[in-house]
């Protein structure tokens, strides 16, 4: 890639976004208008996708949507993986398959899995990304990009491993603002004998027998976690492309060395020039766990009535999520979904259109996605001014998930990239509206 293909040579459409990078609120332009592109890292498809989970999915979707706005549906790309090679797949397919060979148990697990996520995520209201591409579909990427990154000096052979030497690459931290001697003062495990740099992490691996493993060069094994993302990033979106995305909890070590592989790989300045990354969800103002019972995957709170004793709708769910902006840390609570629900209630059936939005909301979005600045504004133009009320918070094109969503339209954020205006027929109250405001707790 030239080094003109990788400045933001794109026009500045008003959206700002807040860089990880550089800590900044930065103006976005993109690399090229006529292809923005959007990398998210994906599940790894071994369980039900819990809440936390539910939460990238649902910020970067409304992402898309708002580029799609901007630039034209046929104008961005999309890319968010599918995780299918992980040690935690490995223990499940022999768990729960004991007596298929070991590839056909996990493509059981990881079909099922996946299969699972795109029904719960279709119920949130999540656009299909462009691509989904899958880590099994591109191993012979990753062994390539080891192979490069071995001859270039950024690699070696040690203990069965392939490694990344992070002593090689001088600003190696960047993104985390880590450096590597607080790394080794700081580390806690012991140092891996073979390992020339504590930091240093896993690019391939062999495996035994019993393990699923792939010929390379340095023998049967395996990926390690990260270089799937450089590899399948690279080759559908280029070596440098716009935005990265994911959960806070990926920036170490997962981005970090993301960033290392592909710019060590491909010798560039960067990666990705925004890196955008979603705040922690906690339930019911403590940290999610299984051991604390207060796990909840997307699954249960759909179809089940183990959180708050009843079932909640796609959309209520989406609403809540929307209702934090995506930095912020979110408190998912009972609380929160019931005031998600009572907004809903209170917001009349759109009708579609492809006219523009309302200003007040798309300036909301376009300030680094303030979603709850932009539900707040839609709501009150739904409550005071009905007419003006944008139908992109509102679809018919989702499916009826479960028999549990009301009949009204499914409406929450950027359904779509359509936007509704005023006009004579438009619009019909399909329930008596009221004009409360909102109170402070129902915004927070
Ligand atoms: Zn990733």
């Amino acid at each position: 890639m030239s080094a003109a293909e990788t400045e933001k040579s794109g026009t500045f459409k008003g959206l700002k976004l807040t860089n990880t990078l550089t800590r900044q609120k930065e103006d976005f332009r993109a690399i090229d208008d006529g292809n923005v592109r959007l990398y998210v890292c994906g599940p790894t498809v071994y369980d039900f996708a819990h809440i936390g989970n539910a939460r990238p999915v649902i910020v970067f979707d409304v992402l898309f949507r708002l580029l799609r706005h901007l630039y034209g549906a046929d104008h961005v790309t999309y890319a968010r993986n599918i995780t299918d090679v992980d040690d935690k797949i490995n223990a499940r397919a022999l768990r729960d398959f004991p007596d298929l060979p070991l590839n056909e148990a996990i493509a059981r697990v990881t079909q099922k899995t996946a299969d699972q996520f795109h029904k719960d995520i279709r119920s949130l209201g999540v656009l299909e990304p462009s691509i989904e591409p899958r880590a099994t579909q591109h191993i012979s990427g990753m062994v390539e990009m080891i192979a490069a990154l071995i001859e270039k000096g950024h690699a070696y052979q040690a203990g069965g491993e392939v490694l990344f030497d992070t002593q090689s690459m001088p600003d190696y931290g960047g993104l985390s603002k880590r450096k590597l001697d607080e790394q080794l003062a700081g580390a806690r495990i012991a140092v891996d004998a073979h390992k020339k740099n504590p930091g240093d992490f896993v690019l391939w691996k062999l495996s035994s027998e019993e393990e699923p493993g792939w010929d390379s060069p340095w023998g049967r094994g395996r990926p390690g976690w990260h270089i799937e993302c450089s590899v399948m990033s690279a080759h559908h979106l280029g070596e440098v492309f716009d935005i990265h995305g994911g959960g806070l909890d990926l920036i170490f070590p997962h981005h970090e060395n993301e960033i290392a592989q592909s710019r060590c790989a491909h010798g560039t300045k960067v990666m990705a020039n925004y890196w955008m990354h979603n705040g922690f969800l906690q339930v019911e103002g403590r940290k999610m766990s299984k051991s604390e019972g207060n796990f909840f995957t997307i699954q249960e709170l759909l179809e089940t009535d183990s959180f708050g004793g009843r079932m909640w709708p796609g959309e209520v769910l989406r609403l809540a999520m929307l209702m934090t902006n995506y930095r912020e840390p979110i408190d998912f609570s009972k609380r929160k979904l019931e005031e998600a629900e009572n907004l809903l209630a209170r917001w009349p059936d759109p009708v579609e259109t492809d006219a523009a939005p309302a200003a007040e909301v798309l300036d909301a979005l376009l300030d680094d996605l303030n979603t709850a600045g932009a539900i707040q504004a839609l709501h009150a133009l739904a409550v005071e001014f009905p007419r003006t009320l944008p139908s992109w918070m509102f679809t018919r094109h989702l499916p009826r998930s479960s028999a549990f969503i009301r009949s009204r339209r499914i409406c929450l954020a950027l359904m779509r990239p359509a936007f509704w205006q005023p006009s004579k027929n438009a619009w019909r109250p399909s329930m008596p509206r009221t004009g409360r405001k909102l109170t402070r707790s129902a915004m927070n």
